[in-house]
């Protein structure tokens, strides 16, 4: 049998343009289908803008503590939202463009449609109305913002971060339902951007999953940058207030409502497998919708495979480039390989941001019992002068059998940077000996790591 491609990708985020263009340099017919734009969520809203934005909400706190170091403003910096996100969206052009070139470059056909399967070997697209077949296929099409449309009533009224970067006009106020990696993130960059900012949380404590430090850190932090951090709650009603003080008023579980002229929701992801024709092939998908796959990234389907945020394994960026070249290296390439999603660093970009790797101590007590616990909070050096508040947490995990680094948890300035270049330690299963031999860098922050020596005992023991 013929097919029209050796490879059709369906998505073109950051799982699937590696894929494809790997595929079609070893040599493979390659298409990719994108129904939106090329990029994917990372590109287009998510990781990169939201790193600009980060950029943008920390400038008011650099202008005030450079005066700490001499300097003086005569006249008050002002800040254009407009004009930022022009700017913005421009670079997000620009990037989206650069992705697509890559693909026409290694000659991979791009489709501007939304691909459905018909049957194993088949898609239809959608817009189009044809259909093309493949001998392989890769489900690449991430996953989108979780909207709890039967529990929230007037949910319409909300944006979540599919939305939230196309906001022109600066507001006043905004309430953020939420309290995982995108709750906390743009709450700090509103809170910079001198927005009044409140997040409202269902548990105890944000960030669940999260080693206990940090979530305690981040949790101060929020409060040090002015967020009303709201616990024990949910939005349960969004009704639009024309004619009042905000634009909307959220009406709580709690009892109590919050004004704002902006209601975020970042509940969450969900794998975007709706309406993908999953069920005609007969792929299976969990109870989430996310596409079930062997550690291969292959489905239960022999010609069908899945990469990237749609698994429902880690839904970072760099994950699915990485799923997405071993599935390529291994289908085309010639080199069988598959991603060890094991020890994976990540960063959250709060204000001072977090970088962890590995296991949280509440992780590593349970499955190991006996842990070391290694922990300093100091005022980082430039504090003395500019005046910041925030206190740097640094902790490391041992097991206490053979002494190797589980875990490292950074609250801090630079810890994204930081942690990128301590996850090659501890993916090699460094021992706490081995940090130790290591001769500090100083003045640095970082250099604690290496000079950490008493370990730390609960109070109550
Ligand atoms: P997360 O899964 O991180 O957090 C979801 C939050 O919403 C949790 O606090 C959760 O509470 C809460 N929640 C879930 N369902 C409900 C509900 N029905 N009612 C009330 N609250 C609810 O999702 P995000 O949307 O923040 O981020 C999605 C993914 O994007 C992340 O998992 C991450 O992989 C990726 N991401 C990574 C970033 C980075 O690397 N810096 C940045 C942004 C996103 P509870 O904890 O109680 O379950």
């Amino acid at each position: 049998m013929t097919y029209d491609y050796d490879l059709f990708v369906i998505g073109a985020g950051s799982g699937g343009v590696r894929a494809a263009r790997i595929a079609a340099q070893s040599g493979a017919k390659v298409a990719v289908a994108e129904e939106f734009r090329t990029g994917g969520t990372c590109v287009i809203r998510g990781c990169v803008p939201k790193k600009f934005m980060v950029y943008a909400s920390e400038y008011k706190t650099h202008f005030k503590e450079a005066e700490g170091f001499g300097f003086s403003f005569p006249k008050q910096p002002t800040y254009d939202h407009t004009r930022f996100i022009a700017s913005l969206a421009a670079e997000v052009d620009r990037l989206s463009g650069i992705y697509r070139r890559n693909l026409n470059n290694a000659g991979v056909d791009v489709i501007d449609d939304r691909a459905v399967f018909e049957d194993a070997h088949t898609l239809r697209l959608v817009n189009s109305d044809k259909t093309v077949t493949a001998e392989k296929i890769l489900i690449a099409v991430g996953g989108e913002p979780f909207i709890p449309s039967d529990t929230i009533e007037g949910c319409e009224h909300a944006i979540t971060s599919n939305e939230i970067f196309d906001i022109e006009d600066l507001p006043r106020s905004i309430t953020i339902g939420g309290g995982g990696y995108i709750a906390v993130e743009f709450a700090h960059i509103f809170a910079g951007l001198g927005v009044e900012t409140s997040l409202v949380y269902r548990g105890d404590l944000i960030l669940r999953g999260f080693d206990d430090d940090i979530r305690e850190a981040v949790r101060s932090g929020l409060l040090e940058s002015g967020v009303r951090v709201i616990t024990h709650a949910n939005y349960t009603k969004i009704n639009e207030t024309p004619e009042g003080p905000c634009k909307f008023h959220v009406e709580l579980d709690n009892g109590h409502a919050i004004n704002a002229d902006v209601v975020m929701l970042a509940l969450g992801r969900i794998p975007y497998t709706a309406n993908l024709g999953c069920d005609k092939v007969g792929i299976k998908l969990d109870k989430r919708g996310a596409v079930v796959v062997d550690e291969w990234s292959k489905t239960n389907v022999d010609s069908v495979w899945a990469v990237g945020d749609v698994t429902d394994r880690v839904a970072l960026t760099p994950v699915a480039i990485r799923e997405g070249h071993c599935f390529a290296d291994t289908e085309f390439g010639g080199k069988p390989h598959h991603f060890d999603h094991d020890k994976i660093a990540s960063a959250i970009f709060t204000q001072p941001p977090v970088g962890t790797v590995g296991m949280s101590e509440h992780d590593a007590r349970a499955k190991y019992g006996d842990v070391d616990i290694y922990k300093a909070r100091f005022k980082p050096m430039k504090s003395a002068l500019s005046g910041d508040p925030n206190r740097v947490l640094m902790k490391l995990i041992v097991r206490q059998s053979d002494q190797v680094v589980l875990g490292c948890h950074i609250v801090g300035p630079d810890a994204p940077e930081i942690i990128q270049a301590v996850g090659i330690a501890v993916k090699m299963n460094a021992t706490k000996q081995d940090f130790d031999n290591t001769c500090a860098l100083h003045p640095s922050l970082a250099e604690e790591l290496v000079t950490m020596r008493d370990k730390w005992v609960p109070p109550e023991l």
